[in-house]
């Protein structure tokens, strides 16, 4: 679509710098324009007599001027007396250019517009606006746009009407669909807005009449159709993108598929591993696993997600997963946000598996950000001669010069912590022209049913809703910081008994710095209080061959204590481990405080939590924090911890930080307009089957650069 001119203003104080201003708002095409909702409205349509004006009233008046002065006491000013014939009021301008005072001269009839301050005697305005008196009212209330520095409201007003009237509204809904915002209006009610034109124009510029009520919390009519439109537009555009991926083909895996990649006489890697393993797999895990297979037995790309609560045992069924690809010939990949976790998979995968694909003449591969150069080089070869049946690591699985010779699955753990970009970038590693990879995305944040309808749509679940037997449950106690010194010498007996600890410091956001000297800190008053028993020290800034080894020391039992942020939070597993003190626990977010809860309570051993947290002068937690904490107490459950959680922070907290940055819905609320969401879920697909064309324009319309966005 062109780009939108924009018509020359009176004044052109610089019209290109504001245009560099639109674009970078995103208001690039007329549609983007058209879309570029009002804030609030002003009412210019009526005039008001100052007899009338009461204090604190947002008024138009039009009135001469009688004096004109500027005073230099107490600072200077501009006053000027106006009069309307009913009454009379002060004008005040701390900032003026003689411009101003040119048309603010005495006798001059003026439009004014301002609050009033103060009652019959004095009446006052501050800063008003003010133009020559005259010329018509307007008969719509006047729209005050989002803007930003640069980009003056005429300016934008008369961009935003340009676009509106250019832009292509034309309807791209069916026929004869029932439109859900008429319902609770009737049919003689107000307008059907039958048209995204009507609703629009009706936005932009509404009649004074309309009850702002409804034009601010957006249950009007025209703010329905403008939600279930955008609605409808994200809808078509996943389900679309599903039925674009049943066409794709993706390597089919089921056992001799690749005649001869497996080695004759010896059983395939999945069984060999399933007896290698020190337990048997849990009726979920043996449930999902079998849903995960029957996916890779399909030509088309599977898109799962597994999710399960903290400790349910998701890793080793994505390992049984890739067993199966792997002993097809193909290659798998296993992705983690963080490279404790990376290297953690890794020292697991290398354990479950190393041997058993030394049998086959293949390996496990592992590439992080900081890798030593020649590791680098080395481990690039093997992924691209396919000696690495396995690729674990973090982000660097998917920089560009990763080649694969045939990536079969991709696995991503922790998917919440991965943006959408991430996951296309891995989608499109199968070197094989219009083949796509397979898909297990794995998570313990379970996601919100309206989350999962909408931004979720294109998946499919799986989830182990069983933990594995013999784990004693996880006590949780909640503890004033002011008894810190308890829980020390409780720390004291668990590491006398063999056991480790964790003992996270919270992140603060507003510095990174202050953060690592709370936990620099906490680490050498901990070695203190603790002589004679190793305390490490673990947080982001460290470098990886440090932090690699501190984990190293804690996993093998050497450490009794780790003190740590919370780079811990996700998967790290050290069964040995069973005291997790979590400080400042009032700062965390409750999945947070699940997901940190859950590294311990891995092995036999009775496990405990401690939740710390700090108390105000008079010895008390502000209430919602301990409502919030005491949740913890209440239940082991992931799910009712997420709902919770949900109530209290929104639905952002669960797309992760990049697509919430960027909220792909601007108008629709998913927490309030469920109805419409279920709406545009139904109609999405007969769209697509029946009037292809009209869904195409829509997601344009809508979605425009960003429908790729919305397909990973
Ligand atoms: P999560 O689902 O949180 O990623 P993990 O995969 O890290 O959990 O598994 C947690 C721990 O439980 C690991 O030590 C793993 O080896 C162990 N585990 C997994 N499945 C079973 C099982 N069926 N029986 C006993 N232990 C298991
Ligand atoms: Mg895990």
């Amino acid at each position: 679509m062109a780009d939108t001119k924009l018509p020359n203003p009176k004044k052109p104080r610089a019209p290109g710098a504001a245009q560099k201003v639109l674009h970078k708002l995103g208001l690039v095409r007329d549609i983007d324009l058209a879309l570029h909702l009002p804030l609030r409205y002003e009412d210019e349509t009526r005039i008001t007599l100052l007899r009338n004006a009461r204090d604190g009233d947002l008024v138009q008046i039009e009135a001469t001027v009688t004096a004109s002065e500027v005073t230099l006491r107490p600072r200077r000013q501009l006053l000027v007396q106006v009069d309307d014939g009913t009454g009379t009021c002060e004008l005040r301008f701390f900032s003026f250019y003689p411009s101003h005072q040119k048309t603010l001269a005495v006798g001059a009839r003026l439009r004014i517009r301002g609050e009033v301050k103060g009652g019959f005697w004095g009446r006052q305005m501050l800063h008003p606006t003010f133009r020559v008196a005259g010329g018509e009212l307007p008969t719509a209330l006047t729209p005050v746009y989002p803007t930003t520095a640069g980009l003056s409201q005429p300016y934008l007003r008369r961009a935003v009407a340009m676009g509106l009237q250019r832009a292509d509204l034309s309807e791209t809904l069916p026929p004869d669909v029932e439109l859900p915002w008429t319902r609770n209006y009737g049919k003689n009610g107000i307008q059907r807005l039958s048209s995204l034109r009507e609703a629009l124009t009706f936005l932009h510029h509404p009649a004074p009449e309309v009850p702002l009520a409804a034009l601010e919390d957006r249950s009007h009519p025209a703010w329905q159709r403008l939600k279930a439109e955008e609605l409808l537009a994200q809808q078509l555009s996943q389900q679309q993108s599903r039925r674009v991926r049943d066409q794709l083909s993706a390597p089919m895996i089921c056992p001799g598929a690749r005649a001869g990649a497996r080695v004759p006489g010896v059983a395939p890697l999945h069984e060999q591993l399933l007896i290698a393993l020190p337990f048997a797999l849990t009726a979920a895990q043996r449930r999902v696993g079998d849903e995960i297979a029957l996916d890779l037995t399909r030509t088309r790309p599977m898109h799962r997600l597994l999710q399960g609560d903290v400790g349910s045992g998701k890793t080793v069924v994505s390992a049984l997963a890739a067993c199966l690809a792997m002993d097809a010939g193909w290659q798998c990949a296993l992705m983690a946000p963080t490279e404790i976790l990376a290297e953690q998979h890794f020292a697991k995968m290398i354990g479950w598996l190393e041997p058993l694909l030394a049998a086959r003449g293949r390996r496990v591969a592992w590439l992080v950000g900081g890798q030593k150069k020649k590791e680098r080089a080395a481990m690039l070869a093997m992924v691209q001669s396919g000696e690495a049946a396995l690729v674990v690591g973090t982000h660097a699985v998917i920089q560009e010069q990763v080649q694969f010779k045939n990536l079969a699955l991709a696995i991503i753990d922790e998917q919440h912590r991965f943006g959408v970009t991430q996951r296309l970038a891995l989608r499109k590693k199968l070197a094989v022209q219009g083949m796509e990879p397979h898909m297990l995305m794995m998570s313990a944040t379970p996601i919100p049913r309206t989350l999962a309808m909408s931004y979720y749509a294109d998946l499919d679940v799986s989830v182990i809703d069983e933990l594995p037997p013999g784990r004693t449950p996880i006590v949780t106690r909640l503890i004033a910081d002011s008894r810190k010194d308890e829980v020390i010498e409780r720390i004291a007996t668990q590491v006398q008994a063999g056991r480790q600890v964790y003992w996270v410091c919270p992140l603060i956001e507003e510095s990174e710095a202050l953060d690592l000297s709370n936990a620099t800190a906490t680490h050498a008053d901990l070695s203190d209080a603790l002589p004679g028993t190793v305390v490490g020290l673990l947080h982001s800034r460290l470098p990886s061959a440090e932090k690699k080894a501190v984990m190293a020391e804690f996993s093998a039992g050497r450490m009794g204590v780790l003190v740590s942020t919370t780079v811990i939070e996700v998967g790290v597993d050290v069964p040995n481990a069973s005291l997790m003190v979590i400080e400042h626990a009032e700062r965390f977010g409750l999945s947070q405080l699940h997901q940190l809860r859950g590294r311990v309570g891995r092995g036999a051993a009775a496990s405990a939590c401690v939740l710390l947290y700090a108390t105000n002068d008079s010895g008390r937690v502000g209430e919602t924090a301990k409502e919030r904490l005491r949740a913890m107490q209440e239940t082991h459950d992931g799910f009712e911890i997420a709902r919770r959680d949900l109530e209290i922070r929104g639905p952002g907290e669960f797309l992760g930080a990049r697509q919430s940055g960027d909220a792909l819905l601007r108008f629709a609320d998913l927490a309030t307009d469920t109805h419409l969401l279920e709406w545009a879920r139904e109609l999405a697909p007969m769209m697509l089957d029946r009037y292809p064309q009209h869904a195409e324009r829509h997601v344009a319309r809508w979605l425009g650069g960003k429908a790729d966005y919305l397909k990973a």
